[in-house]
This record gives structure tokens, sequence and C-alpha cells, in this order.
């Protein structure tokens, strides 16, 4: 017989489908997966995974206390910990005894779900973390708290360009901050997050050395727990197909249309929205640009607005050189040879995405990690430029320009080429991140 994983995924697409792909890595070497997911936040249609046992946690009151947005994110998260953490020793318990499944080798958890850990600790099944961002992101939930006992959050308006030491190259309007207030609560979620990475056997990451070692480094002199950069973890599985939306494929079709390195694709994610007068300037900003795009406008992500109302006169203008599209096959179309730029929220997988593919960045971001993975990409590896402040039509078409049509472009392009070609590199057999699977799956496999 042959062993099992458990999985449990944080409810939230960004990170649900990179423990999907570790379910497709582990699973193609020969173990048994159940994940573990929510019933009535972002659950998972697991019609489309056959191969995988799934168990449903019902926690549909816990999540109906709070409203949909980012100002109860954080408390939405906390609760689920305090309140799943009964209904997880539940079913925890009950495929630990089901002797006719395949013994556990061990659990994998997202870095939020911090109280399983110690629940997994007192039940003896070894534990895995799995962080969905950088390894620059653990440090930066790391040094949070210290920043609000110093008193330098809530951050001051005149500090907002001051670089934060601690985690260079980050500056004070950088840090993780998810809507407003979330400075009262992030210091207690944060620290748990980290006290039980302490606790556990490891942290799995999904990046990879060439971008992420030094952080790596300075998190493991803190925290000395061992790090498996196993990304990016797409590029070691099948294309997972959406478990939020379905995807337009016509988006494909009408890349093929459009020459080569022409077309800005332009989404921000599956969480962030806008109101909608930014949404009025993107679409004036891409219209006004003469560029071709797609746009992925998601249902919900235009406040107060269920529906998409484009301003007048915006389709005739843009009429064969832009297509909107409710949510797109990203991967995809980042691959295509007719996409030049990506404008992007810069959550960390739209990030590693765009790396692996070679498309240089726009960057908005809007909340948490996305703000300190767009410092990198604007600061540190110079693989795209930053869009700032309030959304401006003029701004907006102007950056376009500059990217996609003036020598700066040219050179960023030239730095992007540079790192595909380093996460072409961690991926091949004798890479660092495959290395790193196959150490991984021998300590899985010995348990
Ligand atoms: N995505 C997609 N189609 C879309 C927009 C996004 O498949 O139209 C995928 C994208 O490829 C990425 C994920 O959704 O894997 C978004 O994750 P990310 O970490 O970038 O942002 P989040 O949604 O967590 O804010």
């Amino acid at each position: 017989m042959g062993k099992r994983v458990l999985l449990f995924p944080l409810p939230y697409k960004g990170h649900i489908n990179p423990m999907l792909e570790i379910a497709a890595i582990l699973h193609s070497r020969g173990f048994s997966i159940t994940i573990f997911h929510s019933t009535s936040y972002d659950p998972i249609d697991s019609t489309k995974y056959p191969l995988y046992r799934f168990i449903l946690v019902e926690d549909g009151e816990i999540s109906n206390r709070f409203i949909s947005g980012l100002d109860d994110a954080v408390p939405r998260m906390m609760a689920w910990n305090n309140s799943c953490e009964q209904l997880f020793y539940n079913s925890l318990t009950s495929v630990l005894s089901d002797e006719n499944e395949e013994p556990v080798a061990c659990l994998i958890r997202d870095t939020h779900w911090y109280n399983l850990q110690h629940l997994a600790n007192r039940l003896g099944v070894p534990t895995f973390v799995l962080r969905t961002g950088s390894a620059a992101s653990l440090n930066w939930f790391m040094t949070f708290p210290q920043l609000v006992q110093k008193g330098r959050i809530p951050v001051q308006e005149s500090q907002l360009n001051t670089p934060v030491i601690e985690i260079a190259p980050l500056q004070m309007r950088d840090l993780p901050l998810i809507g407003n207030r979330s400075y009262e609560v992030l210091p207690e979620f944060f620290m748990k997050g980290i006290d039980a990475i302490r606790a556990s056997s490891g942290v799995i990451v999904n990046t990879f050395h060439a971008i992420d070692s030094i952080e790596v480094e300075k998190f493991q002199r803190a925290v000395p727990v061992p790090v498996f950069c196993i990304g990016p973890l797409h590029k070691f599985s099948p294309p997972s197909r959406s478990c939020l939306l379905d995807q337009d494929h016509s988006c494909l079709e009408w890349l093929d249309t459009q020459a080569v390195g022409s077309v800005l694709y332009v989404s921000f994610g599956s969480v962030a929205y806008m109101n909608y007068e930014d949404f009025m300037e993107t679409a004036w900003g891409l219209a006004n640009s003469v560029q071709p795009f797609i746009w992925v406008v998601r249902p919900g992500s235009i406040l107060g607005r269920n529906k998409v109302d484009l301003p007048d006169g915006f389709v005739a203008v843009t009429s064969g050189r832009g297509k909107i599209v409710s949510w797109a096959p990203q991967k995809e179309v980042l691959a295509h040879a007719s996409v030049g730029a990506f404008w992007t929220h810069n959550g960390w997988n739209s990030t590693l995405e765009a790396i692996c593919e070679g498309v240089p960045m726009i960057c908005w971001p809007h909340f948490g990690d996305q703000m300190g993975n767009a410092r990198y990409v604007t600061h540190v590896w110079k693989v795209g430029i930053g869009l700032e402040g309030k959304l401006e039509r003029g701004i907006i078409e102007k950056t376009i320009k500059r990217l996609m049509k003036e020598d700066e472009g040219v050179e960023i392009r030239e730095r992007m080429r540079g790192m595909k070609h380093e996460a072409s590199l961690c991926i091949k057999s004798d890479g660092s991140s495959s290395i790193n699977i196959n150490k991984l799956i021998n300590i899985i496999s010995s348990f």
C-alpha cells in the first residue's frame, strides 16, 4: 500500500492553485491525495479532480459572519483558525483512523492555517507549511509586528517613501497591509503564523533560488526550519483547471490574430477590485494607448456594479484591438507570442507566471504582499514599471507606451529574458527546484 498526503489549502484561489499543483506533483510520484476544503468560501469543484479524495469542512456559519472584501479578510482568517480547529480535529481523526485508506505520511497546510499546526503536532502528524508567496514575504511578516511595536505603523503620510531598512528594498508604503486598520490585527496574525512555522517540519515555498535565496537565508537565521524552494510550481504540473470561474479560451484564438509582442494583458487576480471611477480611467487609458489588449473584468470586480458598464464609445474606439473576458486562461495567455506586456496587481502567482514567460510588467499592487512583490519587480529585478497613486487615463496611456513602445521597454524586456532563462534552469532535472522537490519527496517517503 502507498502513502497518503493530506492537504489543507486556504480557501482563496491564489492559495488553492499552488496547493493543487503540489497535489499533482505528489500524485505523479505515487502518493494518494486527500484535500480538506471549505464549503462556503471559494470551494473547490471536486468533480474536476477525480483522482483525489475531498473532505468538506462545513464552516458556513463562520464565513457568513464576515462581509466580503478586504477589510474583513484578516479577522475572517483568524476566525477560521479558531473555529475550524474542532472541525479539522473531527475530520482529521476520522481520516487517520480509517483502515481502508493508505497510511498518512504527512500533512501540508497553508501558512495562514496556523492553529492546524498545533493540532497536527498533538496528533503526531508531520506537517509542512506551504507559503504561496515569496520567501521575502516571510521576512516581511516577521518584521511587521516589530514595526508596530516601535510605533512606525500606522504609517504617517510623510513616511510613505521612507525605506524600511529591516526589510530592504521595501519602503513604508510597501508593507503588507490588507484593508483599512488591518495593522490592529496583523501583528497577532503574523506572529501566530511565524510561531506555527517554528513548530513545523519545514516550509515549502513557491519560489526559486535565483530570485529568493538571500531572503531564504535571512529567514532561516531567525526560524531555523528546513526550507524547500520548489517553484514555480505551475511549471511542474499540468495546467490546473480554474476552480473559481470558467476560463474564456476564445482569447487564445484572438491572440493568434495579433502581431507578435503587441498585446497588453490586463488582470488584477481573483480578489482585488476597483471603484467605477478607476474602471473608467482604466478603460480610457487602454483605449487611448492604441495598443491591442485583453482585459479581465471579473464579475464583482467593480465596486457597487453587478455588470460591466463600459463607457460610451469605448467599444467602437477599441473595436478589433480590444478583448474583455471575465476569466482568462492566464498561464496560456502569458505564454502566447502575441503578448508583449502584463498590467498586473502583482499577486505572487501572477508575478511568477509573468517571469516564467518573460513578460514585462506594469505594476499596480493593491494589498498584502503585492506591494512588496511590485517593489522587487520595479527596483530589484527592474523588469517592470510602477503605476503609483491615483489611476489617471493620461498616466496609464503614457506608462503603456513607455513599456511597449520606447527604449526603456527594450531594456526591461532584455532583463526579463534573463529572468525567464533563470526560471527555465531551476526546473530542469538538475535545477535547484527539481533537486528540492526530490529532497522533499524523500523526506515525506521516509515518514
Ligand atoms: N488567473 C487566471 N485567470 C484570470 C486571472 C487570474 O487563471 O483571468 C489566475 C492566475 O493565473 C493566478 C491566479 O489566478 O494563478 C491569481 O493569483 P495571484 O497570486 O496572482 O493573485 P490573487 O488572485 O491571489 O490576488
